[in-house]
């Protein structure tokens, strides 16, 4: 491995040992964000070769398993999540990896923007649930790493516009800095059905996700939609999140939720090349692999100037 990126799941498990049913039992090896090279292959591999620089995708599932078969694979009950207990994770030197999770990178792709795949995907999972059409109006509610990510692919999927809403003014600084076609929106001084109602003649925002996990978001996640718009799930959290299904039946709103990705690890490669996505200014912090504990130390302190905080291991 070359490269992997500090995930707010492990952070958490480094934190507190464990999130909602799963928990650290004994010592985990956390992770699941990474890139890498290839320094063997097994006898059935056929499209990899040894030197091939690679990003792999964490979750593996059971491939006889009616969700495989059915295209669902992220949401396999069987499926074995890297840095998920009991499954460790890959902030380690090596590990074997079936191939048909192992993405080759083209070369203009770098370690760390690969390592950046695995975040992306969700965003681009996220983009491609909401069946975005070219011009849409686009919201993201949350400017963390998934916000950002999910804004980015909402725009590659063809948004005009995305307004990204939060409450830290450094992360609405990068959400800003990241397209012109972005607006951030600061909660606490603004409102965001206000601002997009604004710019769309009072009409709403086609698409809009969430990404924050907050009860208070989800509240009022219907607000910015215009009629017959899309709600995606996306923010995270063991416990139930209540919204308001009155405001979403008068809307005929569309609600789609997601669980991590599926399918689409080879599109965010293939757009980090051609350049429809850079994930580089979201990578704010690098560490050495003998600064793991104070990496993941900074990560649990949440500074807001950052986004993505990656260690690089020794090669
Ligand atoms: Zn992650």
């Amino acid at each position: 491995l070359h490269t992997v990126g500090i995930c707010g799941s492990d952070v958490h498990y480094y934190t507190h040992g464990r999130i909602g049913p799963f928990v650290v039992n004994a010592p985990m090896i956390l992770g699941h964000e990474a890139s890498g090279t290839v320094i063997e292959t097994g006898a059935q591999v056929s499209h990899l070769a040894v030197s091939d620089r690679v990003c792999m995708e964490p979750g593996v599932p059971d491939p006889n398993s009616k969700a495989t078969q059915l295209g669902m694979y992220n949401i396999d009950p069987n499926v074995r999540f890297w840095a998920t207990p009991p499954v460790h994770g890959i902030l380690r030197p090596t590990c074997v990896h079936p191939e048909a999770f192992t993405f080759k990178l083209p070369d203009n792709v770098s370690f760390g923007e690969a390592a950046m795949v695995e975040p992306l995907a969700v965003g681009v999972h996220a983009a491609t649930k909401a069946r975005i059409k070219p011009g849409d109006i686009g919201v993201v509610l949350g400017a963390g790493t998934i916000g950002l990510v999910t804004a980015l692919g909402a725009l590659a999927a063809g948004c005009a516009r995305v307004f990204v809403a939060d409450l830290a003014e450094k992360k609405l600084e990068i959400a800003q800095s990241l397209s012109p076609a972005i607006t951030p929106v600061n909660v606490t001084r603004e409102n965001v059905a206000e601002v997009v109602k604004a710019f769309t003649d009072g009409w709403g925002a086609d698409v809009l996700f969430e990404a924050t996990g907050s009860a208070a978001a989800a509240a009022a996640v219907f607000e910015p939609l215009a009629p017959g718009g899309c709600v995606v799930m996306i923010g995270g959290q063991p416990d139930p999140i209540a919204y308001d299904a009155g405001a979403a039946m008068v809307r005929e709103a569309r609600v789609e939720n997601i669980f991590r990705y599926a399918h689409v690890f080879p599109r965010c490669v293939n757009m980090l090349s051609s350049g429809a996505i850079d994930v580089k200014p979201l990578i704010t912090r690098k560490f050495a692999f003998d600064e793991s504990v104070k990496a993941f130390e900074i990560a649990a302190s949440m500074p807001p100037a950052d986004v993505k905080m990656q260690i690089e291991l020794p090669q």
